[in-house]
């Protein structure tokens, strides 16, 4: 059986950066299934396809091929072959993904392949609905929460640093509306596991978050 670490939260808690260093510190695959949903959303922009297209998202599901690979200690993920770990992260991608992310056909695809690599490996899944809906016995089950302010603040930093030329206003905007689509879709809505251990960020850093999820991880793990 393998040990499975879910690790649900919105977008801008650093929920990559922490799920990297544990999944370091603890040995474990680290899987990020937001950049699954990117992938396809990535694709479907290049193709032109519009989210109420589903039979042209159909043909692109059953042609599409996406790896998480590891260069280096980092992960890269490649579309059809490509490496698109950068492409996957414009504010275009942000304003569409969770647009594709609520399509049930496009679930349907996405949860099976997440479930078989976290049924083969023990793994770090970070998403919306890891610990609802992947795996809901998970051995762990984090809930990574911040206030909104904060989570803008750290994504225009994060823009800033990558060249992404957006407003503060922009980005809390975006983080709103993203948040809305994710909360309140018919398929898997992004909502806390019952059994979930909320950790709330705003004012810890980033090594702070770590060290308390780690404690939280090797305590489940003695039990
Ligand atoms: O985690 P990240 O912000 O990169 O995720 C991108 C988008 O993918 C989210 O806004 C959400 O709409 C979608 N997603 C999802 N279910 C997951 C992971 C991500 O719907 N398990």
């Amino acid at each position: 059986m393998s040990f499975v670490v879910a690790i649900d939260g919105p977008a801008g808690t650093g929920k990559g950066t922490v799920t990297k260093i544990i999944s370091q510190r603890m040995n474990l695959l680290n899987i990020d299934t937001g950049a699954m949903y990117r992938s396809v959303t990535l694709e479907c922009i290049r193709k032109n396809i519009s989210p109420k297209d589903e039979e042209k998202i159909k043909e692109v599901l059953e042609n599409i091929n996406i790896e998480l690979k590891y260069i280096d200690g980092e992960q890269r993920i490649f579309l059809n072959g490509e490496d698109v770990s950068k492409a996957i992260r414009t504010p275009e991608v942000d304003n569409l993904v969770a647009v594709f992310a609520a399509l049930k056909i496009v679930r349907d695809k996405l949860t099976p392949i997440q479930r078989k690599i976290g049924e083969k490996n023990d793994v770090i899944m970070e998403g919306r609905d890891i610990g609802t809906v992947v795996f809901p016995n998970a051995d762990v089950k984090i809930y990574l929460d911040c206030s909104l302010e904060e989570r803008a603040r750290r994504r225009y930093n994060q823009n800033l640093k990558k060249g992404i030329n957006e407003s503060y206003e922009e980005v809390l905007d975006s983080i709103k509306k993203r948040h809305k689509l994710e909360t309140e879709r018919e398929i898997a809505p992004f909502i806390k596991a019952d059994d979930a251990i909320t950790v709330d960020s705003t004012s810890m850093t980033i090594e702070e978050v770590a060290d308390k999820i780690e404690k939280i991880i090797r305590g489940k793990k003695n039990d």
